[in-house]
């Protein structure tokens, strides 16, 4: 078990404003097993390192779930749904009142966590967490409006529909954002009555950790939320668990693609969101004053490891200014200051390489990330500076796989036509922005770009609650979006029921 001590740490400030990384909080291992019942299970079995991508030392160790922590879960789950089940939901929100002020009481705690384990910087890491509290307070107003209905349908006979749960739920979670994207589901499939198996990335777990104790603090019943640690493996057995009813996604398309079809094999309800390839439509009349430093944003922000990055950017007709812009402000970031690092040693061996491939195929390296020079305290870690690729064939890699990492290929477009003809063939649809100042360019891409998340004039265009998160195509398999009021129909089903009780009423075909 992790011992929450190793996070009881006070940070030092330098001239009242930089915050200095404790060396101890890097340097401790941790062990951290499966949250069941809330309780901590005993470490043992299996287990697999966890490495901090800003020094590349081990931070921590999970162990893998067996077969008996999995269903230990599930029978977890199982007893405490019954009586959560009927709870009515105004009482099931006080907890996730409660839950919402812990997480922000502990909001700088998580985000050293979440900072020190995914290597995104400390601002990103907060802007994650407070996105997934969004989510909560989503879930939270739930309360207040009608999942339900009733109507007089034929005389003296009536129709009404309830939003019912579905019983033991799960979800399964990348490496990129350890709370925000967990939080997408969580809070809305507990407030919706279900009980939830969460099973974080094998690659940033510490922050479950957080997670799990705060519920527990907000006075969550035992067993309604359970965390199992592990690798694909655990995420297979959950995904064919017959006992789990539905399961929400988010990682790479491969990955969500095959479990999308294992899943509705077994019956269950699946909702996978996948990888992404997102374009910006940089027109000549872009507003001068933010579009470069939007765009570098986009591209760099979370270390390009974010499924709203800017990959490809459309450069249509005269841009050759702002691209100038664009160069100097990407210059700017530098790694281990105001740029994260990469996850791992593999993911940043792929990005050289894919930079490698995209300079054989033609492409000019016009700004160059590989190999910076950091802080003493970074030594070891997976760091690259942004990276700008111009004149990329659409055919190449760099054009049309993900990379996820800081590495923005510029396409030449003549024309907004030959511009979304390439954004359009690209298998992935998740988001797409355009940068001009004429209203009818802006609303021609935002009705024909294959996206479903538009920017215009925005760089990250994140829809922020109610307005549901979701892409197209292969960046997202399932019905839906994964918040939203989406969230309340995937994680809930509708029961109608139609009734007479007038004597009086007339008989007719609906007697
Ligand atoms: P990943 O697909 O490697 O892993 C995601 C989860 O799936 C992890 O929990 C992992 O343990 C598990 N997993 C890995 N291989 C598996 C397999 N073969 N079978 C079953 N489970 C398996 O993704 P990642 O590298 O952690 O995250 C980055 C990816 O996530 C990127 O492609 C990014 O675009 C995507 N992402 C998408 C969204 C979205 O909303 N569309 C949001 C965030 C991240």
């Amino acid at each position: 078990m992790i011992d929450p001590m190793f996070f009881s740490f006070s940070y030092k400030r330098d001239g009242g404003k930089k915050k200095k990384m404790p060396k101890s909080l890097l340097n401790m291992p941790r062990k951290l097993s499966h949250f069941i019942n809330n309780q901590w299970t005993p470490f043992q079995g299996e287990s697999i390192d966890i490495q901090s991508p800003l020094n590349g030392q081990v931070i921590g160790t999970i162990s893998k779930s067996s077969t008996f922590d999995i269903q230990s879960a599930i029978h977890a789950a199982e007893k405490a749904n019954q009586e959560w089940k009927k709870t009515p939901i105004k009482e099931r929100s006080r907890i996730f009142f409660n839950l919402r002020n812990i997480l922000l009481e502990k909001k700088e705690l998580i985000s050293q966590c979440i900072h020190i384990e995914s290597g995104k910087t400390l601002d990103e890491a907060k802007a994650g967490l407070l996105k997934g509290i969004e989510v909560i307070e989503f879930a939270l107003s739930l309360q207040n409006i009608d999942l339900g209905g009733k109507k007089e349908v034929s005389r003296g006979v009536f129709c009404e529909y309830r939003r019912e749960p579905l019983g033991i739920t799960a979800g399964i979670t990348p490496f990129n954002f350890p709370a925000m994207v967990p939080l997408w589901m969580i809070p809305i499939a507990l407030v919706t009555g279900n009980a939830f198996i969460w099973k974080p990335s094998e690659k940033t777990p510490l922050t479950s950790y957080f997670i799990a104790e705060s519920f527990k603090e907000a006075g969550l019943p035992a067993g309604l939320f359970n965390v199992l640690q592990g690798d694909a493996q655990t995420a297979k057995d959950l995904v064919n668990h017959p006992q789990i009813a539905a399961l929400g996604f988010v990682g790479s398309t491969p990955v969500a693609q095959s479990i999308y079809k294992e899943g509705a094999a077994t019956g269950k309800r699946i909702l996978a969101m996948g990888g992404a390839k997102n374009h910006i439509f940089l027109l000549p009349d872009a507003p001068p004053e933010f579009t470069a430093q939007a765009i570098v944003d986009s591209f760099t922000g979370c270390a390009g490891q974010r499924c709203m990055a800017a990959s490809v950017l459309l450069a249509i007709g005269e841009t050759q200014k702002m691209i100038d812009s664009i160069l100097k402000v990407a210059s700017q970031k530098q790694a281990g200051k105001n740029l994260g690092a990469i996850i791992s040693k593999e993911s940043l061996d792929r990005l050289h390489k894919a930079i490698e491939t995209a300079s054989e195929h033609g492409a000019q390296i016009i700004l160059d990330g590989r190999n910076p020079s950091v802080d003493s305290q970074f030594q070891g870690g997976f760091w690259l500076n942004p990276t700008i690729l111009d004149h990329v064939s659409p055919q190449s890699e760099a054009a049309q796989k993900e990379l996820f990492g800081p590495v923005l290929s510029i396409i030449r477009c003549k024309d907004i036509e030959e511009a979304l003809e390439i954004e359009n063939k690209n298998p992935f649809g998740n988001a797409a922005s355009v940068f001009t100042q004429k209203g009818a360019l802006a609303e021609f891409v935002a009705q024909n770009a294959n996206a479903g998340m538009i920017g215009i004039n925005i760089g990250v265009p994140v829809p922020r609650e109610p307005f549901s998160f979701g892409g197209f195509y292969a960046s997202r398999f399932g019905q839906g979006d994964i918040t939203g009021m989406d969230g309340v129909r995937f994680w809930t089903q509708t029961k109608k029921i139609t009734s007479k009780w007038g004597s009086q009423s007339p008989i007719n075909w609906m007697s």
